[in-house]
């Protein structure tokens, strides 16, 4: 099944919503594959943000992202990374959903709570970027036949 990257941003880590983002991947069905809490510097989010890097707040951002620990994590189900972006919204917390995470829990462009990869492809290369083979997980939900029909899994 597909496996997409989430990070939980300083705005969430110090806000203290760690828990109520997790729970709300946990009540879709997703299965936690991978969690570690890491300081990030400014080489690996100027290549984690590189599509940014003319935009005028690319070095606010980075900066934002090194304000404290975040926690990285690896989610999986099937089209996860399509999963994930529906829970958390569009980038400008004013501007998403009520009942996404960025909808309930920001006001801010920036300070926008979670990371999700936006496409399989990039959920690839960001997992390699945070995670090692073997902090990454394949053990089976007990659940799963709760989750899915046979058919699509
Ligand atoms: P997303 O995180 O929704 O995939 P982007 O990849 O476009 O969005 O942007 C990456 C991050 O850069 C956003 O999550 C947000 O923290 C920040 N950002 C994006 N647009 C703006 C903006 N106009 N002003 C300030 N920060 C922004």
């Amino acid at each position: 099944m597909e496996k997409t990257l989430v990070i939980l941003k300083p705005s969430c880590v110090q806000r203290a919503l760690m828990g109520e983002v997790i729970s709300r991947f946990e009540r879709k069905g997703l299965r936690l594959a991978g969690m570690k809490m890491v300081q990030l510097t400014d080489a690996i989010l100027s290549e984690h943000y590189a599509h940014l890097k003319d935009r005028p707040f690319f070095q606010r951002v980075k900066d934002s992202m090194r304000t404290c620990p975040v926690i990285v994590q690896c989610w999986e189900g099937k089209n996860a990374t399509k999963v994930v972006r529906h829970i958390i919204g569009v980038t400008n917390g004013r501007e998403a959903a009520a009942g996404t995470i960025r909808g309930d829990f920001s006001v801010s462009s920036q300070e926008n709570i979670v990371h999700a990869s936006d496409s399989p492809e990039s959920a690839k290369t960001e997992l390699k970027r945070f995670f090692t083979d073997n902090e990454i997980f394949e053990y089976k939900l007990s659940t799963l036949t709760n989750l899915y029909s046979d058919d699509e899994i």
